[in-house]
């Protein structure tokens, strides 16, 4: 019998069949470019529907000149769009998958460049937007209906199997329906039924233009989570309204102007599994047409459950499979223990997307390469490769060297593989991160690589091993800064506090270093002590880099527990029992008594075996430096580099 029976169901989507449940649903990758999809696009959805995803939701597609767009956004405004849509979808039908792109418009989500003014149902600021857009006027807003249905269109000419219009993410569809953003006083603007009235008609034209036979979804919002937005009531009735156009919903939540819709949207770690699945559940209730819930679902049994549960008839899986595009193969074949689980980092994905850069997963270097490193070819000559060091870089160089087919020893010098992550993991809101170390754990079974904890490797003994090559993955130490007074009992590390070495004063000063997950984290930990803390940055505001999903939820919490926050602000001397600050702007000193000062600056590389090494006479083995050693940063860049030195030996 099927282990998850109702997740292997196949379902109808108006006419088109999908063999399962699993979705995944369109984001952006940052894999195009000059709006045209690249090989990487195209590999990257490929292995999404060879590892047994039912529905792959192309990345949005925009459908109208007027979308003032980066060159990242894929474009159908003519028809040289059917030869690139249909090379996606045959990417992705070649696996049994079935394809379908989302068409969208941004409005006020638009681009403000210096040649375009963005326009918008009406002239409201929006917080994703530095400028006031413009209220679109009607023969524009005809126009954009019209690009949709050409869109949709192009799309049923490159063989795909339908088009989802994109009135989520507080795109052009949403802005016009919710009453936050649409303040219209024509016929687009005032009653709930004028501002349904675009998405009508966009509906309307698509319907014609495709015909009965071609299905049409629709993304909207379960809740904007906004005040004066729209609410689950709303989008019930929005949701009846078009159920008779439509094949399918698919509800997500939140808007650009929300941040905390716009954190549940794609949850980070601190919220729950499926935070948003009720929504979707009680959209589901009042229409007739399948229902796609989306955010947070990790996993297969999640995924049964609430399809069994009858709260959505599919899951958007999308963030589980950019961490582990074969999910579904396993989940099918009972290999569930094999999945790599998503922690919901939001780091390597949607936090490699906001800084513009092209996406990926800080747990699985492939993703984003597929073409190049999904099949490794065995070395010619297995050689023989010491790693030292068991934290994430030395755990994944490991494995991926003995993929090449090389006699491997992984050493570790504590009794536990896991580096600092098990530290970082001990943080309040943070323990999942520990399962970044669970799946490098799996990973290593049914390998050959041979595991040696508590031993200590020093150059001597490398030199009497003297292997082929040696990875050095000895990680970091953590960083301190040379301040007057800094050796004083009252300075600890972030280290020494999570791990519970030390005790603290009531009034702990903590140096936000990184202004990320690490400072925040020691702030929170020190808080939920019931600690009085106050968080100093160098930054015009503590947490300044933490990814948008993390960040409100995050400053919310500290801020709930009483944080006391310092901004542009830095360490200036130590004393028995006290701490100076100064105000990097003003000069200005701040002296806390009875205080113990917390370091959590980052790192310093533990880099004295790699400079013995490479004095060592006599000493013939490759060398490789991964992750912290080499650099102090995060677990991404050291699963990163860790990959790429097994594979290149
Ligand atoms: C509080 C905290 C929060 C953090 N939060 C995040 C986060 O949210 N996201 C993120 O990506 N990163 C985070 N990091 C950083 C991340 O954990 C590190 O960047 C990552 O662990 C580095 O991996 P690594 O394998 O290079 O080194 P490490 O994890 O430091 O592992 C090195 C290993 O080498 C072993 N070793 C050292 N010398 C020897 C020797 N001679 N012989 C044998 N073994 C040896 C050590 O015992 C250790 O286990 C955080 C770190 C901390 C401390």
């Amino acid at each position: 019998m099927e282990t998850f029976p109702h997740l292997f169901e196949p379902i109808r989507l108006g006419e088109v069949t999908v063999r399962n449940r699993i979705v995944s649903t369109a984001h952006m990758t940052f894999f195009v470019s000059n709006n045209l999809p690249t090989d990487r696009l195209r590999e990257y959805y490929r292995a999404r529907a060879r590892g047994g995803t039912g529905l792959i939701v192309i990345e949005p597609v925009s459908v109208h000149p007027s979308n003032v767009a980066s060159g990242h956004l894929l474009k159908a405004h003519d028809d040289s769009a059917i030869p690139w849509l249909k090379s996606l979808g045959d990417a992705i039908h070649e696996f049994g998958a079935t394809a379908m792109i989302e068409l969208t418009h941004g409005g006020a989500n638009g681009m403000y460049t210096i040649e375009a003014v963005v326009g918008a149902p009406s002239a409201v600021p929006i917080e994703n937007a530095r400028y006031m857009p413009r209220e679109l006027e009607t023969s524009e807003i005809q126009s954009i209906v019209r690009g949709f249905a050409q869109a949709a269109t192009f799309a049923k000419k490159a063989s795909l199997d339908g088009v989802i219009l994109h009135g989520g993410n507080g795109n052009l569809i949403q802005q016009f329906l919710s009453p936050f953003s649409n303040r219209r006083e024509d016929i687009y603007g005032g009653s709930a039924e004028n501002r349904l009235r675009f998405v009508s008609e966009v509906l309307c034209a698509v319907r014609e233009a495709v015909g009965e036979e071609f299905p049409i979804g629709l993304r909207i919002p379960g809740d904007e989570f906004l005040s004066g937005g729209l609410t689950l009531d709303d989008t019930k009735w929005i949701a009846q309204r078009l159920q008779t156009g439509l094949d399918f919903l698919d509800i997500n939540c939140g808007n650009y102007s929300s941040y905390v819709g716009w954190s549940l949207g794609v949850a980070p770690m601190s919220v729950p599994l499926g935070p948003t699945v009720y929504l979707a559940s009680a959209i589901r209730e009042s229409v007739r047409i399948p229902v796609i819930t989306v955010g947070r679902i990790n996993d297969p049994v999640q995924a049964e459950q609430i399809i069994a549960d009858g709260h959505a008839d599919m899951v958007g899986m999308t963030r589980a499979l950019v961490c582990d595009p074969d999910l579904p193969e396993k989940a099918r074949q009972g290999r569930i223990e094999e999945i790599r689980t998503c922690v919901a980092c939001c780091a390597g994905c949607v936090g490699r997307e906001e800084r513009g850069q092209a996406m990926g997963c800080i747990q699985n270097p492939i993703t984003g390469h597929e073409a190049e490193w999904t099949t490794i070819q065995p070395a010619q000559q297995p050689a023989s490769v010491m790693v030292v060091g068991g934290g994430p870089g030395g755990m994944e160089a490991a494995w991926a060297a003995s993929l090449r087919g090389h006699k491997v020893t992984l050493y570790e010098k504590a009794d536990a593989l896991g580096g600092q992550i098990p530290i970082a993991a001990l943080a309040p809101n943070r323990d999942e991160f520990g399962d970044v170390v669970r799946n490098l754990t799996q990973q290593l079974k049914g390998t050959n690589v041979c595991v040696r904890l508590g031993v200590d490797v020093s150059s001597r003994d490398v030199l009497a091993e003297s292997p082929e090559a040696v990875i050095l993955a000895t990680g970091s130490v953590p960083y301190v800064p040379a301040v007057p007074g800094i050796e004083n009992p009252n300075v600890v590390t972030d280290w020494d506090i999570l791990t519970s070495k030390v005790a603290a004063s009531e009034l702990c000063v903590v140096l936000d270093g990184d202004a990320s997950e690490r400072s925040c984290s020691v702030a929170e930990f020190l808080l939920a002590k019931g600690k009085q803390v106050v968080l100093a940055t160098r930054a015009y505001h503590v947490g300044i880099n933490l990814n948008k999903r993390d960040k409100p939820l995050t400053l919310l919490r500290l801020l709930d527990r009483g944080l006391i926050s310092y901004a542009h602000t830095w360490i200036k001397e130590v004393r028995p029992g006290e701490v100076v600050l100064e105000d990097t702007l003003s000069g200005i000193e701040t002296v806390f008594k009875d205080a113990t000062l917390v370091l959590a600056i980052g790192g310093k590389a533990n880099d004295h075996l790699y400079r013995e090494l490479v004095a060592l006479e006599g000493l013939h083995s490759r060398i490789l430096r991964v992750g912290d050693c080499l650099a102090p940063r995060t677990a991404e860049h050291a699963i990163y580099e860790g990959f790429k030195a097994g594979i290149s030996i």
